[in-house]
């Protein structure tokens, strides 16, 4: 399309979309042509397709119809929203002169355009756009090589509200450092894009990636790309970052600059996250944990929509952020909980405070929306909704003694300046257009020459009510109207079989002016009636003219006061956040959880909380509670692991899961749901449960068993709790069992990490007479005349046979296929008799550090060398790469 060529051949104004369409070629050009955003050759075929609207065309270019498509500037939100949802990226382009202006400098003269805006997932600011309660962040990995190896750090920010943040973070973690944020945008630099090493990551975050040109992420001018942008002379003041970190945070705002052009959102100081200070959760448990999706995608039924009862976007926004990193600092989980305590025993004051939130408006989009020149009386109208409530709440805690956080966030909102609200009070109407430039925000009686010009318009649309009153007299024609139009303007308007009564006689002819003859009707006016219409029309201009300039000062006054406003709206968040925690807690009967440095675990009538609620919904009867210890026993450090058996549908994945959620709800500082619960801090939380197939990725069920497995083995410290449910069922039994049970013996031995191990291989359970922190718990059933009944009560001791059999029966096995199926079993029991598995634990010795090192390495060669000449890149997958790596990795 950019050829020169083909720029020859074009009409003036192609010429003028072809130049512009180059420096865009990665995104759809919408150019803008008087009402309508037009889209020409392939930009047009690809929206018409996702869009579903007609593809037209217009004239032709190098001998072919040219393929447009248009959607109507009124309505454009919608239809970004749909193809930014399809992975589109938009470039807006306005006409940016009077069309009048272009005419001047010669009829075939094309309007100056620009692109002034380029709409991409990261970047968002309509609400239209947005989800309420979810934050949409921009995220920029940047690595920088050399300093000992290389570092990676992420800066994510979030310019619908200013949020910034930065993390410095390594390969091995990089996923889930991510996932943790997950942002709606990834950029990287094209030399990161195409590393072969990290395409794993990339495929496995599902943001979308977007390669950038390298210079973005150039450590060496960040300092000052950072220093330009907030207009700062040192940013010694902001803390102080490795070269990784200020990589990525110049590389945000580059690309925040790149994206808003001219406009600049209000973003606040990049914070600076402590490594560690969330707790890390891999993405395979973040997502068989369904913390906030289910397996299926649906945010119903996960554990965030579970335990949210925030009534405000900021306050959604918060405790999902709060769900998805979870704190690993008991103080800091204990401010937390203590406004959650505190709420709890005020319920007058939490119903008032939440009844206020509840009409809060979004006020950081409003705010960003107003900085970013995207805005309209309404974004003013929310800041004052807003800067209200906070006026209205805070006044609600008047004499309250409060703990810390509650104490900070009152602060915060008394530091809004006060005269911010009056201001906007005494200036904006009650009810407010949703445009600028409809006009009719300023109150009456804030500006003189403006209620004088409003006095005057209005004055003269009664003048014109009288004159048709007046017309119809004198001519004698009852139906006369005085009407308007955008083209015309004021007209009178009769009949077609009335029109005599205006047209003919000498008064008359020179009273009433034709201007029109339609169908059934004629068109006239008078001298009177232009007179008014001109002095109206000035009136509403000069009127608007004064309003745009109230805007902009009211705009300006509130970009002044933004850091005041994000705090307020921050602190309004967070009560909301706790208020609804305390609110949660006293629906669900949760408890306060006792966190701190030990490595207790110990949970009395535990509950799953979101099995919990589904079971009262479903009137299905009550949820069993169960309590789990693996605290450290008598004479241990370390804490305990429980090696769960039980028969199918007995309640053992629920079991597991509802201890993870446990300990995650905890380290956000929520009340859980059990009768009491002490946790010594969970650096690292890996679960593999659920058959979370990846069929679609090309990976079997046991393979991707297995990557989930070794990752827990190579990662898990002593620190962490580790889930694991049915570890070895996609292979034959004997390979099955000898994994589960190496497994066993290692997070025992090696990782010696607090864990749920829940197995249907019984052989297992006789691990417990050697590994000493290791203790055996069954789901416990009742069997009543053959058939089972699944108490879902968790009890100590090994279940004595599985029940298969019995559940198949109830899951409609034909009848002849359960008894075979029983004799078989009888068989089966009968040779297990002769050769127990029991015999296995006295004659193999025990896995351990030791067993590692019997195997020597050749002579000047180290094991890790050795396996290393084994190994023929060539030949492997991706995947079997990265196993491999971890593999070294733990003979390291
Ligand atoms: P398993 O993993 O042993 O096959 P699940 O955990 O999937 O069993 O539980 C099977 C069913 O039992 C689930 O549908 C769940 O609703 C119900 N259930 C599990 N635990 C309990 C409990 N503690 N109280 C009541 N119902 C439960």
């Amino acid at each position: 399309l950019a050829s020169r060529e083909s720029r020859a051949a074009a009409t003036p104004m192609m010429e003028q979309f072809i130049e512009i369409k180059a420096d865009y070629t990665d995104a759809l050009l919408f150019y803008r042509m008087g009402d309508f955003y037009e889209l020409f050759f392939s930009d047009a075929v690809e929206a018409a397709s996702t869009l579903g609207i007609t593809l037209t065309k217009r004239g032709q270019h190098l001998g072919e119809d040219i393929p447009m498509c248009g959607v109507p500037v009124h309505a454009a939100d919608d239809y970004l929203q749909k193809l930014i949802a399809h992975g589109h990226r938009v470039a807006v382009c306005e006409q940016t002169e009077d069309p009048a202006e272009a005419k001047k400098r010669g009829s075939k003269s094309v309007v100056r355009r620009e692109v002034v805006r380029l709409v991409t997932p990261g970047t968002l600011t309509e609400d239209k756009l947005l989800s309420p309660a979810e934050s949409n962040y921009l995220m920029a990995l940047a690595r920088v090589k050399g300093q000992g190896g290389g570092g990676f750090a992420l800066a994510w920010v979030d310019i619908s509200t200013g949020t910034f943040r930065l993390a410095e973070t390594a390969q091995d973690r990089l996923a889930a450092d991510v996932m943790r944020v997950d942002p709606k945008e990834l950029i990287v630099s094209e030399r990161v894009f195409h590393d072969e090493e990290l395409r794993p990551v990339f495929d496995l975050i599902g943001a979308s990636v977007s390669p950038q040109p390298s210079v973005l992420f150039d450590s060496s001018s960040a300092e000052g790309r950072i220093k330009r942008f907030f207009d700062v002379s040192t940013i010694d003041g902001f803390g102080t970052f490795s070269r990784a970190e200020l990589a990525a945070a110049a590389a945000a705002i580059a690309y925040v600059e790149k994206t808003q052009f001219d406009e600049r959102p209000p973003l606040r100081r990049p914070e600076r996250e402590v490594g560690g200070s969330s707790l890390f959760i891999d993405p395979a448990t973040r997502t068989n944990l369904e913390l906030v999706r289910t397996l299926s995608g649906d945010r119903k039924g996960g554990l965030l929509s579970a335990i949210d009862r925030t009534v405000t976007g900021g306050g959604g926004r918060l405790l999902a952020e709060r769900l998805m990193s979870p704190l690993t600092d008991p103080a800091s989980i204990d401010t937390r909980l203590e406004s959650v305590s505190w709420f709890l025993a005020q319920t007058a004051l939490t119903d008032d405070v939440r009844a206020a939130l509840k009409s809060a408006p979004d006020m950081p989009r409003a705010l960003s929306r107003i900085a970013l020149n995207r805005g309209g009386p309404r974004d003013l109208g929310a800041i004052r909704q807003g800067l209200q409530m906070a006026r209205t709440i805070a006044d609600l805690f008047a004499a309250s003694e409060t703990p810390e956080e509650i104490g900070h966030c009152l602060s915060s909102l008394a530091a809004l300046p006060p005269e911010l609200l009056d201001r906007l009070d005494t200036a904006l109407a009650d009810e407010l257009p949703l445009l600028r430039r409809d006009g009719g925000f300023v109150r009456n009686g804030h500006h003189n020459e403006l209620d004088e010009m409003r006095a005057l318009r209005d004055e003269s649309r009664k003048v014109i009510a009288g004159l048709q009153a007046q017309y119809a007299d004198e001519t004698g024609v009852k139906s006369l109207k005085i009407k308007h139009n955008n083209v015309l303007g004021y007209f009178i308007e009769v009949t077609a079989n009335n029109a005599a009564a205006l047209t003919e006689g000498d008064e008359a002819k020179a009273r009433f002016i034709h201007r029109q003859t339609m169908a059934n009707a004629m068109r006239f006016t008078t001298t009177e009636l232009a007179d008014l219409e001109s002095r109206i029309a000035n009136a509403a201009d000069r009127a608007l003219t004064i309003e745009l300039a109230i805007y902009d000062t009211l705009t300006a006054a509130v970009v002044d006061a933004a850091e005041a406003v994000t705090g307020a709206a921050e602190a309004l968040a967070v009560l909301d956040v706790s208020a609804a925690l305390a609110q949660l807690a006293d629906e669900q009967g949760y408890c306060r959880p006792r966190v701190d440095t030990s490595r207790a675990f110990q949970v009395v009538a535990g509950r799953h909380p979101v099995v919990e609620q589904a079971l009262r919904r479903q009137a299905e009867g009550p949820f069993v509670a169960n309590d789990c210890d693996l605290s450290p026993k008598e004479k241990t450090e370390e804490g305990a692991i429980w090696l769960l058996t039980g028969p199918n549908m007995g309640g053992k994945s629920t079991f597991l899961r509802q201890n993870a959620l446990i300990a995650i709800m905890a380290q956000m500082g929520s009340f859980v749901p059990a009768g009491s619960v002490h946790i010594g801090i969970v650096d690292r939380l890996f679960s593999r449960v659920g058959a979370s197939d990846d069929l679609a990725r090309g990976r079997s069920t046991f393979m991707v068993e297995m990557v989930e497995t070794a990752a827990i083995l190579n990662q898990a410290s002593d620190r962490s709790l580790v889930i694991l449910d049915e570890i070895g069922r996609g292979t034959a039994t004997f390979d099955g069992l000898s994994i589960a049970w190496a497994a066993v013996e290692h997070l025992h031995e090696v990782n010696r990490c607090r864990g749920l191990f829940a197995t249907h291989f019984h052989e297992l359970t006789v691990l417990s007479e050697k590994l000493e922190r290791l203790s055996n718990a069954t789901m416990r059933v009742k069997e009543w005349e053959g058939e089972v009944i699944f108490l879902h009560e968790v009890g100590p001791g090994a279940a004595d046979r599985s029940y298969g059999i019995q559940v198949a029966r109830l899951a409609g096995l034909p009848e002849a296929v359960v008894a075979r199926a029983r004799d078989v079993l009888g068989q089966l029991e009968e040779g297990e008799r002769q050769s127990p598995a029991h015999q296995l634990i006295d004659d193999l010795p025990l896995f351990s550090a030791e067993v590692r090192q019997e195997r020597p390495a050749p002579a000047g060669r180290s094991e890790v060398e050795t396996v290393l000449s084994d190994i023929n890149p060539d030949d492997m997958t991706p995947r079997e790469a990265l196993e491999a790596l971890y593999a070294l990795r733990g003979k390291l």
